[in-house]
């Protein structure tokens, strides 16, 4: 296993405190990494500082080719990344392999052609004898900071937009999971000029919060838990540096009595569970019209009940454990709350597995009421809560009562309703008969507490760019 850093082109072990990393289905010590000590972390830094001259003046196509470079290396390196992947997550191998990797490619594929395709804005005479032109610059030095719940693509993410807009980058994977891009970093020290992406570990309150702190740092993007985006926001302030944040979720599935049950259940099981409910757009929060509401319990409570993990089998398993002992306690404890009130019906799962590893069974609760705290606050594990609705208009209010707004989806075969629902949620995507889908073209990102700036996207790169305006004064009239 590759456990070096990247630090200005050179391939070099932590000096910082050693950490395990862990197999969540397993809990066994996969292997330990040395963080980035603080020397360390301000050499990440500086490398990226004194790239930025150079890169920042490559042209889009020079970019792009080096991005396209990157995806051919994520390509060739797929399973062993996979495997990886799926080690160090927990994920069913299957899974990671297919859905993690393949987009991982994508997204650098994307953005290596979209920064070729970027247009411009107006230029022009608006004072009389100056001639003006707005141009799209690099910000500096960006931070890039990442959860555990996809850490490769989640590194492909934020490392593709920043790098296609010229910038250079200190991105630090999560502490839990940084075996896959440090598995990748000898590819990318090949490809990229020396000192344009540097990659250190290390927590939060470390080698994140220097990061974050560090004047030459001009910009911090981070996906994470809205209390980290608090405290991100809070440090960023001190060096007015710009913020790029995509927080939690807790995603509204507003089902009619008109929708396709089947086709809702397939989506609920498959998307409120995807990847053990550790996504920030699980569709974990159903409101049922009363009309379709036994139905869909009943229905989507056995489907629930079938889902398949923790087999030896890595093929039979449809999703993997929580990342940790601690997130799983978490998960624990909101169902346990959840099932103390009378009102609330266990309907599948509401247990931790028993055996090796941080499983806990996939669950669906019904009878929940809308100011409920399973109701209110994101689980980001294996729950599903199911709340009736009589009328449309209660619901969509329900939906939008909720301090997220990254994601939500509304179920009928009614287009015109669809339509009208979905104009009214305040969430960064909608879907309509679908849940969870994204494609690298279209833009991904919050609203309220759920954060803002778009990953995905030429959306993505405007964020990680600055307008400017270039005014010429005339010389001599012609
Ligand atoms: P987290 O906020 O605990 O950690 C995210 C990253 O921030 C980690 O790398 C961590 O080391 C770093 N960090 C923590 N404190 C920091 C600090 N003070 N300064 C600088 N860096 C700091 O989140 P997590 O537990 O890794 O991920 C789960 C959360 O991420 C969930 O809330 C989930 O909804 C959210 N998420 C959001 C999206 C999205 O697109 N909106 C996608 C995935 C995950």
């Amino acid at each position: 296993m590759c456990t070096a850093l990247l630090i200005d082109g050179e391939l070099v072990a932590g000096n910082g405190r050693v950490e395990a990393i862990i197999n969540p289905a397993t809990a066994e010590v996969l292997t330990h990494i040395a963080e980035a000590s603080t020397e360390q972390v301000e050499s990440a830094i500086l490398a990226a500082h004194h790239a930025f001259a150079g890169w920042s003046r490559t042209t889009p196509q020079q970019r792009a080719n080096l991005l396209l470079e990157i995806a051919d290396a994520v390509a060739r390196q797929a399973d062993r990344l996979a495997r990886l992947e799926a080690l160090n997550c927990g994920k069913p191998l299957h899974l990671a392999r297919q859905d993690d990797l393949n987009a991982t490619v994508d997204v650098f594929r994307f953005f290596a052609g979209a920064v070729r395709c970027q247009t411009g804005q107006l230029a022009g005479e608006y004072v009389p004898g100056y001639t003006s032109m707005v141009r799209r610059d690099p910000i500096g030095v960006v931070a890039s900071i990442a959860p555990w719940n996809y850490p490769i693509m989640m590194a492909a993410w934020k490392i593709a937009p920043a790098l296609a807009a010229g910038n250079t980058l200190v991105f630090k994977p999560s502490e839990h999971t940084p075996l896959s891009i440090l598995a990748l970093a000898p590819a990318l020290a090949q490809i990229l000029p020396r000192g344009v992406l540097n990659i250190v570990c290390g927590g939060g309150e470390g080698v994140g919060s220097h990061l974050v702190g560090h004047a030459k740092v001009r910009m911090v993007s981070l996906t994470g838990d809205i209390v980290t985006g608090q405290k991100i926001l809070q440090a960023a302030s001190k060096t007015l540096k710009r913020t790029h944040l995509e927080l939690g979720g807790k995603a509204p599935v507003i089902v009619c009595d008109d929708a396709d049950l089947q086709a809702v259940v397939e989506g609920v099981r498959n998307y409120g569970y995807y990847n053990a409910g550790q996504d920030c757009t699980a569709a974990c929060r159903v409101y049922a019209q009363a009309g379709i509401h036994d139905r869909l319990v009943s229905e989507l409570g056995a489907a629930v009940g079938k889902l398949r993990f923790a087999s030896k089998r890595d093929a039979d398993n449809e999703l993997g454990p929580l990342i940790s002992s601690r997130q799983r306690d978490r998960v624990a404890s909101f169902v346990e709350r959840a099932l103390s009130q009378p009102h609330i019906e266990r309907i599948s799962g509401a247990a931790v597995h028993s055996g090796p590893g941080f499983f806990y069974q996939p669950t669906l609760l019904a009878g929940c009421r809308q100011t409920d705290e399973i109701v209110q606050r994101e689980v980001f594990g294996p729950v599903v809560t199911v709340t009736r609705f009589d009328d449309l208009s209660q619901a969509v209010d329900w939906a939008n009562d909720s301090e997220y707004g990254l994601a939500s989806s509304v179920w009928t075969q009614n287009l015109d309703k669809a339509l009208q629902v979905a104009a009214r949620l305040q969430y960064g995507c909608t879907w309509i008969n679908s849940h969870f889908m994204l494609a690298s073209e279209m833009p991904h990102g919050g609203l309220k507490r759920s954060g803002y700036g778009k990953d995905l996207s030429s959306d993505s790169l405007h964020d990680y760019s600055v307008v400017r305006h270039i005014m010429a004064r005339h010389g001599e009239h012609l």
